[in-house]
């Protein structure tokens, strides 16, 4: 099942935007971005959609680690989940179609 690249995600009571940026790596040196002052969340649009889908996992644990963890978890244990919750939303044949 293909669902389609969200354009915003609830954290807590806040509501991250979802952007892709084509110049985010250029410019930050990194491939996904949370700006928790902005409630912004952007992606590399030159990612390939698998890297997207786990980028913005990625992001949405930055923002949740913000909200609820007081900022405190480290960045491989991110990486570590984010891998984990895609390996399973595909073992359930679910795909986050990317525009572009
Ligand atoms: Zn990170």
């Amino acid at each position: 099942m293909k669902i389609k690249a969200p354009k915003s995600v609830p954290v807590g009571g806040h509501n991250y935007k979802v952007e892709q940026d084509p110049s985010l790596a250029l410019t930050k040196g990194n491939r996904g971005q949370c700006d928790n002052a902005k409630e912004t969340i952007t992606i590399d649009s030159n990612a390939i959609p698998s890297h997207k889908t786990t980028i913005l996992l990625h992001e949405v644990l930055e923002a949740i680690k913000f909200v609820w963890f007081d900022n405190d978890l480290d960045h491989h244990t991110l990486d570590t989940i984010s891998e984990g919750i895609f390996q399973f939303l595909g073992s359930l044949g679910i795909e986050i179609e990317w525009d572009d």
